[in-house]
């Protein structure tokens, strides 16, 4: 049963295996810093300690949108138009969110379209845009030393990442899952002590999996392609990351299902180099404008439509 199911992600797996083939550049590999939420000691001891800092909390934009083709000079945006293109690092084998259209060869999803709408924004043409494919644990380090202008890439704002990159305002409110065989007994991920749970190297997912109370054993794999091919040859007994991800792959795989509630919250946000904060809040801009003219609402129903009716677009937050 596997095996045919197996032969509906070959294409898929096979350039989630070739890694860094066609528009993309290899990187130098920076483990994220991936903690959750840090938190600060409570006075007195018995409350709970409120955290840090809210990792949904962006750079307010400043003012009106500049027209697209007339970003002010001296700005990180008019750098992108001299240059011509946007470049935007995401996945490549992440199904409704960036993969490879096999047909086409181009790379496309919501995340994709996050980073078009800001090349629309800048030059009038979402198709002024590189696509750099990068690894999970390539996202920080991959924005901040401005390799690329942005990342959108199923990527959860957190206080950790916070330290070394800019995030925008959240665009998309995911939550942690878990994937087993239609077969399996278990309705949660607390049923799976003891059995294998992959997940991507450098995600959250990865590090929630060993919070579990009943101790699932988490193994890691370069990314989520790669524990779907692991998962259909029978070496783990499930998948766990964000539901998002998680209805891409049972998309694919009829003899999959998701399990249990979300255990964990994912606000999903794009990352930016520190220096140049005029972009971040250009791009909030961009997403302030896209949630209020339906844009926001005709991305998710275009790319995640099958998954269920299109919730309000999370609001913005600023600092
Ligand atoms: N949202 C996660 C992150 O930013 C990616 C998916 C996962 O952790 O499984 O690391």
């Amino acid at each position: 049963m596997r095996i045919r199911a197996a032969l509906v992600v070959t294409a898929l797996a096979a350039t989630a295996l070739a890694g860094c083939s066609g528009d993309s550049t290899p990187l130098p590999v920076t483990p994220d810093r991936r903690d959750a939420v840090a938190t600060v000691p409570a006075p007195g001891g018995s409350q709970p300690a409120p955290p840090a800092c809210d990792p949904r909390a962006s750079l307010r934009p400043a003012g009106a949108l500049p027209a697209p083709g007339d970003m002010p000079p001296g700005s990180y945006m008019a750098t992108i138009q001299e240059r011509g293109r946007l470049i935007l690092g995401t996945s490549q084998d992440t199904l409704l969110f960036s993969s490879r259209n096999p047909f086409s060869g181009r790379i496309e999803g919501f995340d994709v379209d996050m980073g078009r709408q800001v090349a629309q924004a800048i030059f009038g043409d979402p198709d002024k845009i590189q696509i750099k494919v990068i690894g999970y644990d390539q996202r920080v380090s991959s924005a901040a030393d401005g390799t690329v202008d942005l990342v959108a890439d199923t990527m959860t704002a957190n206080c950790e990442r916070w330290t070394d990159v800019n995030f925008s305002s959240v665009y998309y409110e995911a939550g942690q899952k878990v994937l087993v065989s239609k077969s399996s007994t278990a309705k949660s991920i607390d049923d799976l002590g003891g059995k294998k749970i992959c997940s991507a190297a450098g995600s959250t997912s990865f590090d929630n999996i060993g919070k579990v109370r009943t101790r699932p054993v988490a193994v890691a794999r370069p990314a989520f392609g790669d524990c779907l091919v692991a998962f259909q040859r029978n070496e783990v007994d499930g998948i766990s990351t964000d539901d998002t991800i998680l209805a891409g792959m049972a998309a694919q795989d009829p003899y999959a299902k998701v399990i249990g509630r979300r255990f964990t919250e994912e606000p999903y946000a794009m990352a930016m180099g520190k220096s140049n904060p005029e972009f971040t809040r250009f791009v909030n801009a961009v997403l302030e404008r896209n949630r209020a003219d339906g844009t926001w609402r005709k991305t998710y129903d275009k790319w995640l439509g099958d998954v269920g009716p299109a919730p309000t677009p999370p609001k913005a937050r600023y600092r």
